[in-house]
């Protein structure tokens, strides 16, 4: 029987293992994709606080040799459903079956729920079919196919300018493509695209078609004010156009708000004893590297103390 069964390895379920293994208590993550979550990808964390500098792949990868370093143990696989098992006896607590994708299903005390968020897609045509094709959504893995081409970044947070950063030291032109003109992304991102002389800003914008036969070959973008449609020429699209949640399997277990993150709190708790919700996947105001790891302390010492 494992004490706390956490559903995701990334931030904030790692770090809720980290105080789950330290508490005495055992911890094991169910991992649908890679240790470290969306983070992995980020060229540069500039903003933990004690960390000057460092990527995603190193802080993923120190966060993971802690966690497992304490005795956590990492599964890879799939969570689908969650399901209470109620007690034969009056006097104890009732227990929790989750089952994965492949059909194993795991028995815990308490439960963290920490799935984090996903890349949220455009939802126009074709953008699956060209995924690996010229569309992608990760400037840090893929970027290296596009030396010396022309390409796309679409969005106006700070993973598309720091993705139109990236690029640019290697890309012969980038486009932003972004919706409005102004830009949700941090002023800093901002100055060091000026010292950029291949970037160039399509602003008011969206992304309304993508052509190409095999492969992309051009974007159609249209401006929200003029209405004006124009065809660029690119082999790449980044699209970084934010986060979803993906929570939809538990959506009978616990109670999700009308964009799909789980209701709950600064306590990481829902109106379901031990069960807790830790990071992005829940509902919240910021969402950052240091609020997940946050978030995964609270739930850890909260599901620690459910089980005292
Ligand atoms: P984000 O901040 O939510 O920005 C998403 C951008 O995409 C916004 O500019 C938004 O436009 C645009 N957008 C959303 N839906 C769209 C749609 N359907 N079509 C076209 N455009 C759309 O997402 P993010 O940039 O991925 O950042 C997520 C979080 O991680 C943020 O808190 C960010 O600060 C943080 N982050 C931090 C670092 C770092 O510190 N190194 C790096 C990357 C990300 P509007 O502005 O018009 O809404």
């Amino acid at each position: 029987m494992i004490d706390v069964l956490i559903i995701g390895a990334g931030p904030a379920g790692l770090s809720a293992a980290i105080y789950v293994e330290r508490a005495g208590k055992s911890a094991v993550c169910l991992e649908a994709l890679t240790v470290g979550g969306q983070i992995v990808n980020t060229p540069e964390i500039e903003n933990y606080p004690g960390i000057k500098k460092t990527s995603g792949f190193e802080f993923s990868m120190a966060l993971y040799e802690q966690a497992t370093g304490l005795g956590a143990e990492i599964v890879y696989e799939k969570a689908v459903n969650i399901e209470e098992i109620p007690s034969a006896d009056v006097d104890k607590n009732k227990t929790y079956k989750v089952t994965t994708e492949s059909g194993k299903t795991f028995e815990a005390r308490s439960v963290i729920i920490a799935t984090g968020a996903k890349n949220r897609h455009l939802g126009i045509s074709r953008e699956e079919e060209l995924l690996g094709k010229g569309i992608s959504y990760c400037a840090t893995c893929d970027g290296a196919f596009f030396k010396g081409k022309d390409v796309a970044v679409n969005g106006g947070g700070n993973t598309a300018l720091e993705d139109a950063l990236f690029l640019s030291n290697y890309c012969n032109k980038v486009y932003i493509i972004h919706r409005r003109d102004q830009f949700r992304g941090e002023p800093k991102n901002l100055e060091a695209l000026k010292d950029k002389d291949n970037i160039e800003y399509v602003l008011d914008s969206t992304v309304v078609e993508l052509r190409g036969d095999k492969a992309l070959e051009s974007v159609m973008v249209k401006n929200k004010k003029t209405e004006d449609v124009k065809e660029i020429p690119v082999s790449g699209l980044f699209i970084a156009i934010g986060q979803e949640p993906d929570n939809k399997d538990f959506s009978d277990f616990v109670s999700l708000d009308e964009k799909g993150y789980i209701v709950s709190d600064e306590s990481c708790t829902i109106n379901k004893s031990g069960i807790f919700v830790a990071g992005d996947c829940r509902t919240k105001k910021v969402r950052q590297l240091t609020t997940a790891a946050s978030d995964g302390a609270v739930a850890a010492l909260a599901a620690c103390e459910y089980l005292g």
